[in-house]
Protein backbone atom coordinates (compact mmCIF):
# COMPACT_ATOMS: atom_id res chain seq x y z
CA UNK A 1 0.00 0.00 0.00
CA UNK A 2 1.40 3.42 -0.66
CA UNK A 3 1.16 5.96 1.42
CA UNK A 4 -2.02 8.74 1.31
CA UNK A 5 -0.87 11.99 -0.28
CA UNK A 6 -1.36 13.33 3.37
CA UNK A 7 0.79 11.44 4.66
CA UNK A 8 3.52 11.52 2.22
CA UNK A 9 3.21 15.40 2.57
CA UNK A 10 3.99 15.20 6.24
CA UNK A 11 6.86 13.12 5.30
CA UNK A 12 7.95 15.39 2.94
CA UNK A 13 7.33 18.46 5.46
CA UNK A 14 8.92 16.80 8.27
CA UNK A 15 12.37 15.56 5.81
CA UNK A 16 11.96 19.49 4.78
CA UNK A 17 12.86 20.78 8.36
CA UNK A 18 15.24 17.83 9.11
CA UNK A 19 17.25 18.80 6.12
CA UNK A 20 20.39 20.93 6.44
CA UNK A 21 19.34 23.24 3.57
CA UNK A 22 16.53 24.86 5.70
CA UNK A 23 18.66 26.28 8.12
CA UNK A 24 20.40 29.22 6.95
CA UNK A 25 23.20 31.33 8.79
CA UNK A 26 21.83 34.97 8.98
CA UNK A 27 24.14 37.62 7.17
CA UNK A 28 22.56 40.00 9.50
CA UNK A 29 23.49 37.98 12.45
CA UNK A 30 27.00 37.81 11.22
CA UNK A 31 27.59 40.82 10.82
CA UNK A 32 26.37 42.00 13.94
CA UNK A 33 28.70 39.70 15.80
CA UNK A 34 32.11 40.57 13.60
CA UNK A 35 31.19 44.20 14.60
CA UNK A 36 31.30 43.79 18.49
CA UNK A 37 34.25 41.16 18.10
CA UNK A 38 36.54 43.79 16.23
CA UNK A 39 35.03 47.42 17.75
CA UNK A 40 37.42 50.14 19.65
CA UNK A 41 35.58 48.64 23.29
CA UNK A 42 37.62 45.41 23.10
CA UNK A 43 40.80 47.46 22.29
CA UNK A 44 42.39 44.53 20.02
CA UNK A 45 42.03 41.62 22.24
CA UNK A 46 45.71 41.66 23.24
CA UNK A 47 45.66 38.43 25.69
CA UNK A 48 47.14 40.19 28.68
CA UNK A 49 44.76 42.80 28.40
CA UNK A 50 41.71 43.40 30.70
CA UNK A 51 39.66 43.84 27.85
CA UNK A 52 39.98 40.43 26.12
CA UNK A 53 37.22 39.27 28.67
CA UNK A 54 34.09 41.04 27.05
CA UNK A 55 35.11 39.05 24.18
CA UNK A 56 35.78 35.99 26.17
CA UNK A 57 31.89 37.07 28.04
CA UNK A 58 30.80 37.90 24.80
CA UNK A 59 31.34 34.21 22.89
CA UNK A 60 29.94 32.85 26.04
CA UNK A 61 26.77 34.34 26.36
CA UNK A 62 26.38 33.18 22.65
CA UNK A 63 26.97 29.39 23.50
CA UNK A 64 24.86 29.81 26.23
CA UNK A 65 21.65 30.89 24.68
CA UNK A 66 22.43 28.71 21.71
CA UNK A 67 21.70 25.57 25.00
CA UNK A 68 25.17 24.52 24.45
CA UNK A 69 26.55 22.13 27.79
CA UNK A 70 30.10 22.86 29.48
CA UNK A 71 33.03 20.54 28.03
CA UNK A 72 34.23 17.75 30.33
CA UNK A 73 35.24 18.87 33.71
CA UNK A 74 34.66 22.40 33.80
CA UNK A 75 32.27 24.35 35.31
CA UNK A 76 30.93 27.03 32.88
CA UNK A 77 32.49 27.82 29.41
CA UNK A 78 35.73 28.66 30.07
CA UNK A 79 38.88 26.66 29.97
CA UNK A 80 40.94 29.00 32.48
CA UNK A 81 45.05 28.71 32.93
CA UNK A 82 48.03 30.79 33.87
CA UNK A 83 51.49 31.94 31.82
CA UNK A 84 54.08 32.85 33.69
CA UNK A 85 55.97 36.07 32.04
CA UNK A 86 59.68 36.59 33.04
CA UNK A 87 61.51 39.92 33.04
CA UNK A 88 65.41 39.56 33.24
CA UNK A 89 66.60 42.26 35.81
CA UNK A 90 70.21 41.62 35.09
CA UNK A 91 72.73 38.96 33.39
CA UNK A 92 76.07 38.03 33.21
CA UNK A 93 77.53 35.14 31.37
CA UNK A 94 81.11 34.40 31.27
CA UNK A 95 82.58 32.27 28.55
CA UNK A 96 86.59 30.70 29.13
CA UNK A 97 87.08 33.18 31.10
CA UNK A 98 85.49 36.21 29.19
CA UNK A 99 82.67 38.75 29.75
CA UNK A 100 80.26 38.42 26.78
CA UNK A 101 78.00 41.05 25.59
CA UNK A 102 74.34 40.78 26.34
CA UNK A 103 73.96 41.32 22.58
CA UNK A 104 75.59 38.02 22.13
CA UNK A 105 72.67 35.91 24.02
CA UNK A 106 69.15 34.91 25.17
CA UNK A 107 67.15 33.10 26.70
CA UNK A 108 64.39 31.50 28.72
CA UNK A 109 64.76 31.17 32.35
CA UNK A 110 61.87 29.23 34.32
CA UNK A 111 63.18 30.96 37.89
CA UNK A 112 64.02 34.29 38.80
CA UNK A 113 67.32 33.66 40.22
CA UNK A 114 69.11 31.45 37.91
CA UNK A 115 73.01 30.21 38.06
CA UNK A 116 74.12 27.90 34.82
CA UNK A 117 77.62 26.89 34.76
CA UNK A 118 79.72 24.25 32.43
CA UNK A 119 79.71 21.65 35.56
CA UNK A 120 75.86 21.60 35.82
CA UNK A 121 74.81 22.60 32.40
CA UNK A 122 74.71 20.56 29.09
CA UNK A 123 76.30 22.65 25.90
CA UNK A 124 75.00 21.84 22.48
CA UNK A 125 76.38 23.33 19.27
CA UNK A 126 73.79 24.23 16.26
CA UNK A 127 76.22 23.86 13.82
CA UNK A 128 76.10 25.11 10.34
CA UNK A 129 73.61 23.43 7.67
CA UNK A 130 71.03 22.71 10.58
CA UNK A 131 67.10 23.57 10.44
CA UNK A 132 67.57 26.44 13.11
CA UNK A 133 64.15 26.77 13.63
CA UNK A 134 63.05 22.97 14.61
CA UNK A 135 66.71 22.78 16.72
CA UNK A 136 65.70 25.98 18.44
CA UNK A 137 61.59 24.32 19.21
CA UNK A 138 63.39 21.52 20.68
CA UNK A 139 65.66 23.10 22.52
CA UNK A 140 63.49 25.58 23.99
CA UNK A 141 61.18 22.81 25.09
CA UNK A 142 63.72 20.51 26.65
CA UNK A 143 63.18 20.09 30.49
CA UNK A 144 66.94 20.10 31.42
CA UNK A 145 69.26 23.20 31.84
CA UNK A 146 71.28 23.81 28.10
CA UNK A 147 73.69 26.26 27.01
CA UNK A 148 72.88 26.18 23.18
CA UNK A 149 76.39 27.91 20.91
CA UNK A 150 74.58 29.18 17.46
CA UNK A 151 77.23 29.02 14.61
CA UNK A 152 77.18 32.67 13.28
CA UNK A 153 76.42 31.46 9.75
CA UNK A 154 72.67 31.91 11.52
CA UNK A 155 73.78 35.63 12.40
CA UNK A 156 70.30 36.91 11.04
CA UNK A 157 67.60 34.53 12.38
CA UNK A 158 69.39 34.65 15.38
CA UNK A 159 69.27 38.70 15.79
CA UNK A 160 65.92 38.00 14.69
CA UNK A 161 64.27 35.70 17.27
CA UNK A 162 66.65 37.09 20.11
CA UNK A 163 64.78 40.87 19.32
CA UNK A 164 60.96 39.14 19.49
CA UNK A 165 61.94 36.69 22.72
CA UNK A 166 64.03 39.49 24.96
CA UNK A 167 59.90 40.57 24.81
CA UNK A 168 57.93 37.62 24.94
CA UNK A 169 59.49 35.42 27.45
CA UNK A 170 56.80 33.52 28.70
CA UNK A 171 56.00 29.76 29.93
CA UNK A 172 52.52 27.79 30.97
CA UNK A 173 52.44 27.43 34.66
CA UNK A 174 52.89 23.67 35.27
CA UNK A 175 54.95 23.30 32.09
CA UNK A 176 58.38 21.91 33.72
CA UNK A 177 61.13 23.58 31.43
CA UNK A 178 65.03 23.87 31.54
CA UNK A 179 66.62 27.23 31.70
CA UNK A 180 68.20 27.63 27.87
CA UNK A 181 70.74 29.93 27.09
CA UNK A 182 71.52 30.69 22.87
CA UNK A 183 74.65 32.24 22.36
CA UNK A 184 75.98 32.98 19.00
CA UNK A 185 79.64 32.08 19.08
CA UNK A 186 82.47 30.47 16.62
CA UNK A 187 84.45 30.04 19.64
CA UNK A 188 84.87 26.09 21.56
CA UNK A 189 83.50 26.17 25.23
CA UNK A 190 85.59 25.28 27.40
CA UNK A 191 83.86 26.72 30.32
CA UNK A 192 81.30 29.10 31.41
CA UNK A 193 79.10 30.45 34.60
CA UNK A 194 76.11 32.71 33.69
CA UNK A 195 73.84 34.62 36.38
CA UNK A 196 70.59 35.79 35.40
CA UNK A 197 68.01 37.64 38.05
CA UNK A 198 64.75 38.12 36.44
CA UNK A 199 61.10 38.80 38.05
CA UNK A 200 58.04 36.91 37.20
CA UNK A 201 54.05 37.93 36.36
CA UNK A 202 51.45 35.59 36.39
CA UNK A 203 48.51 36.19 34.03
CA UNK A 204 45.32 34.21 34.01
CA UNK A 205 44.11 33.39 30.52
CA UNK A 206 40.85 31.75 29.28
CA UNK A 207 39.89 29.69 25.87
CA UNK A 208 36.13 29.22 25.78
CA UNK A 209 34.70 26.04 25.05
CA UNK A 210 31.22 24.90 24.28
CA UNK A 211 29.19 21.43 23.43
CA UNK A 212 27.15 19.48 21.64
CA UNK A 213 26.89 16.27 22.56
CA UNK A 214 26.53 13.38 19.76
CA UNK A 215 25.12 9.68 19.97
CA UNK A 216 28.91 8.81 20.00
CA UNK A 217 30.74 10.85 23.01
CA UNK A 218 34.31 9.56 22.08
CA UNK A 219 34.33 11.28 18.55
CA UNK A 220 34.87 14.42 18.98
CA UNK A 221 34.18 17.37 15.91
CA UNK A 222 35.98 20.39 16.87
CA UNK A 223 34.99 23.87 15.39
CA UNK A 224 37.62 26.61 16.43
CA UNK A 225 39.03 30.04 16.31
CA UNK A 226 41.40 32.12 18.16
CA UNK A 227 39.88 35.03 19.61
CA UNK A 228 42.64 36.93 20.28
CA UNK A 229 44.52 39.67 18.94
CA UNK A 230 47.65 41.51 19.25
CA UNK A 231 46.04 44.92 20.56
CA UNK A 232 46.93 48.42 20.55
CA UNK A 233 49.86 49.26 18.47
CA UNK A 234 52.29 52.65 18.54
CA UNK A 235 51.52 54.11 15.57
CA UNK A 236 51.97 57.67 13.65
CA UNK A 237 48.04 58.40 12.81
CA UNK A 238 45.19 58.52 15.27
CA UNK A 239 44.23 55.04 15.67
CA UNK A 240 46.31 52.93 17.32
CA UNK A 241 43.80 50.13 18.17
CA UNK A 242 44.94 46.89 15.95
CA UNK A 243 40.64 45.77 16.11
CA UNK A 244 41.72 41.90 14.42
CA UNK A 245 38.47 42.12 12.50
CA UNK A 246 39.48 39.46 9.90
CA UNK A 247 42.42 38.20 12.24
CA UNK A 248 40.68 36.54 14.02
CA UNK A 249 37.19 37.69 14.53
CA UNK A 250 35.88 36.46 11.24
CA UNK A 251 37.06 33.01 12.25
CA UNK A 252 35.06 33.85 15.56
CA UNK A 253 32.28 34.92 14.41
CA UNK A 254 32.12 31.59 12.55
CA UNK A 255 32.66 29.20 15.53
CA UNK A 256 29.48 31.15 17.01
CA UNK A 257 27.27 30.70 13.09
CA UNK A 258 27.98 27.34 13.52
CA UNK A 259 27.44 26.70 17.02
CA UNK A 260 23.75 28.45 16.51
CA UNK A 261 23.59 26.54 13.40
CA UNK A 262 24.40 22.74 14.62
CA UNK A 263 22.31 23.67 17.65
CA UNK A 264 19.27 24.34 15.35
CA UNK A 265 19.90 20.43 13.96
CA UNK A 266 18.45 17.33 15.00
CA UNK A 267 20.99 15.47 17.70
CA UNK A 268 24.21 14.67 15.29
CA UNK A 269 26.23 11.53 15.27
CA UNK A 270 29.26 12.87 16.74
CA UNK A 271 29.90 15.09 19.79
CA UNK A 272 30.81 18.93 18.36
CA UNK A 273 32.92 21.06 20.35
CA UNK A 274 33.13 24.65 19.56
CA UNK A 275 36.29 26.57 21.18
CA UNK A 276 37.70 29.89 20.58
CA UNK A 277 41.54 30.25 21.96
CA UNK A 278 43.48 32.80 23.68
CA UNK A 279 46.61 33.84 23.26
CA UNK A 280 47.65 32.62 19.85
CA UNK A 281 49.39 35.58 18.55
CA UNK A 282 51.57 35.01 21.55
CA UNK A 283 52.62 31.90 20.47
CA UNK A 284 49.51 29.37 20.66
CA UNK A 285 49.56 29.19 24.61
CA UNK A 286 45.36 28.53 24.31
CA UNK A 287 45.33 25.44 22.38
CA UNK A 288 48.50 23.87 23.97
CA UNK A 289 46.36 24.13 26.70
CA UNK A 290 43.55 22.81 25.62
CA UNK A 291 45.50 19.78 23.86
CA UNK A 292 46.41 18.82 27.30
CA UNK A 293 42.78 18.31 28.62
CA UNK A 294 41.93 16.31 25.67
CA UNK A 295 42.62 12.90 24.60
CA UNK A 296 43.90 13.42 20.91
CA UNK A 297 42.97 9.99 19.88
CA UNK A 298 39.34 11.25 20.54
CA UNK A 299 39.33 14.08 18.03
CA UNK A 300 38.16 13.06 14.63
CA UNK A 301 38.73 16.10 13.11
CA UNK A 302 39.44 19.80 13.58
CA UNK A 303 38.23 22.83 11.84
CA UNK A 304 40.12 25.40 12.54
CA UNK A 305 39.31 29.13 11.33
CA UNK A 306 41.49 31.76 10.14
CA UNK A 307 41.03 35.02 8.37
CA UNK A 308 37.84 34.05 6.08
CA UNK A 309 36.49 37.89 5.95
CA UNK A 310 38.28 38.87 2.55
CA UNK A 311 37.90 36.84 -0.88
CA UNK A 312 40.91 34.55 -1.64
CA UNK A 313 42.88 34.81 -4.83
CA UNK A 314 41.09 32.24 -6.97
CA UNK A 315 37.88 33.95 -6.30
CA UNK A 316 35.01 34.45 -4.09
CA UNK A 317 33.21 31.37 -2.86
CA UNK A 318 36.25 29.81 -2.50
CA UNK A 319 38.45 28.93 0.62
CA UNK A 320 41.98 27.20 0.99
CA UNK A 321 42.71 24.64 3.53
CA UNK A 322 46.44 24.19 5.26
CA UNK A 323 48.12 21.18 5.11
CA UNK A 324 45.65 19.63 2.18
CA UNK A 325 47.64 16.46 1.73
CA UNK A 326 48.34 15.40 5.36
CA UNK A 327 45.62 13.86 5.73
CA UNK A 328 42.31 13.30 3.24
CA UNK A 329 40.11 16.11 5.40
CA UNK A 330 40.49 18.26 2.41
CA UNK A 331 39.32 15.79 0.16
CA UNK A 332 36.20 14.96 2.30
CA UNK A 333 35.33 18.37 2.48
CA UNK A 334 35.78 18.98 -1.45
CA UNK A 335 33.33 16.02 -2.38
CA UNK A 336 30.92 17.28 0.34
CA UNK A 337 30.30 20.67 -1.94
CA UNK A 338 30.81 19.29 -5.44
CA UNK A 339 27.54 20.19 -6.00
CA UNK A 340 27.40 23.45 -4.62
CA UNK A 341 28.80 26.77 -5.82
CA UNK A 342 31.80 26.51 -3.00
CA UNK A 343 34.59 25.04 -3.58
CA UNK A 344 37.59 23.97 -0.70
CA UNK A 345 41.12 23.53 -2.44
CA UNK A 346 45.11 23.45 -1.60
CA UNK A 347 46.43 25.92 0.66
CA UNK A 348 48.20 28.61 -2.04
CA UNK A 349 50.93 29.60 -0.23
CA UNK A 350 53.21 26.61 0.86
CA UNK A 351 56.14 28.23 1.77
CA UNK A 352 54.90 30.48 4.51
CA UNK A 353 54.39 26.60 6.34
CA UNK A 354 50.79 28.38 7.81
CA UNK A 355 49.67 24.48 8.70
CA UNK A 356 52.40 25.02 11.76
CA UNK A 357 51.42 28.77 12.17
CA UNK A 358 48.35 28.20 13.75
CA UNK A 359 46.17 26.90 16.73
CA UNK A 360 45.75 23.32 14.14
CA UNK A 361 49.41 22.67 14.59
CA UNK A 362 49.44 21.09 18.26
CA UNK A 363 46.70 18.50 17.54
CA UNK A 364 48.19 18.03 13.85
CA UNK A 365 51.31 17.17 15.59
CA UNK A 366 49.70 14.42 18.23
CA UNK A 367 48.14 12.92 14.12
CA UNK A 368 44.81 14.86 14.37
CA UNK A 369 43.31 15.34 11.30
CA UNK A 370 43.35 19.62 12.26
CA UNK A 371 43.72 21.74 9.36
CA UNK A 372 42.97 25.50 9.02
CA UNK A 373 40.38 26.93 6.40
CA UNK A 374 41.00 30.41 5.26
CA UNK A 375 40.52 32.80 2.24
CA UNK A 376 42.65 35.59 2.99
CA UNK A 377 45.46 36.48 0.11
CA UNK A 378 48.17 36.64 3.17
CA UNK A 379 51.11 37.83 1.26
CA UNK A 380 49.41 41.11 -0.15
CA UNK A 381 47.07 41.88 2.60
CA UNK A 382 47.82 45.73 3.40
CA UNK A 383 45.76 45.17 6.47
CA UNK A 384 47.70 42.03 8.07
CA UNK A 385 48.69 42.66 11.43
CA UNK A 386 48.15 46.29 11.17
CA UNK A 387 45.22 48.78 13.09
CA UNK A 388 43.72 49.03 9.49
CA UNK A 389 42.43 45.19 10.12
CA UNK A 390 38.63 46.89 10.75
CA UNK A 391 35.36 45.73 10.44
CA UNK A 392 34.80 48.14 7.55
CA UNK A 393 37.41 45.72 5.20
CA UNK A 394 35.40 42.63 5.66
CA UNK A 395 33.26 41.33 2.63
CA UNK A 396 30.33 40.47 4.89
CA UNK A 397 28.84 38.59 1.93
CA UNK A 398 31.50 36.58 1.21
CA UNK A 399 32.19 35.65 4.63
CA UNK A 400 28.50 34.54 5.61
CA UNK A 401 29.02 32.34 2.38
CA UNK A 402 32.07 30.52 4.21
CA UNK A 403 30.56 29.91 7.12
CA UNK A 404 27.59 28.67 5.45
CA UNK A 405 30.50 26.49 3.12
CA UNK A 406 32.06 25.10 6.06
CA UNK A 407 28.83 24.21 7.90
CA UNK A 408 27.26 22.03 4.69
CA UNK A 409 31.32 20.87 3.92
CA UNK A 410 31.35 19.49 7.43
CA UNK A 411 27.96 17.27 7.23
CA UNK A 412 29.65 14.02 5.98
CA UNK A 413 32.04 14.23 9.10
CA UNK A 414 29.76 15.15 11.71
CA UNK A 415 27.26 12.32 10.65
CA UNK A 416 30.00 10.19 10.75
CA UNK A 417 29.51 9.43 7.21
CA UNK A 418 33.37 10.08 6.61
CA UNK A 419 36.21 10.10 8.71
CA UNK A 420 39.44 11.85 7.38
CA UNK A 421 42.95 9.73 7.66
CA UNK A 422 45.20 10.88 10.98
CA UNK A 423 48.00 12.93 9.93
CA UNK A 424 51.49 11.23 9.82
CA UNK A 425 53.21 12.10 13.10
CA UNK A 426 56.77 11.04 11.68
CA UNK A 427 56.15 13.46 8.92
CA UNK A 428 55.19 16.76 10.99
CA UNK A 429 57.95 19.37 11.38
ZN1 LIG B 1 47.43 37.09 13.56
Amino acid sequence: MRPSFKIYFLILVSFYVGCSDSITVSEQDTAEILKILASDDLKGRHALSSEITKAEDFIAAHFQSYGLEYANDEADYFQSFRIKEVSILDSELLVNGNEIDESRYFGFFSQDDVFLSSTNTEIVYLEKGKNFRSVFNEMRSSKEDKLVIVDSEYDDIFGRYQSYYSQNNRIMEGEERGNILFLISDEQVNNFSAHITASSKFYELRNVVGIIKGKRTDEIVIFSAHHDHIGIRTSANADSIANGANDNASGVTAVIQLANYFSKQPQPERTLMFVTFTAEEMGGFGSRFFSKKQNPDDIVAMFNIEMIGKPAVSGPNTAWITGYDRSTFGEILSASTENSEYEFYADPYPNQGLFYRSDNAVLARLGVPAHSISTTPIDVDPDYHEVSDEYETIDISHLNNTITAIAKAAETIVSAKATPTRVDTTLVD
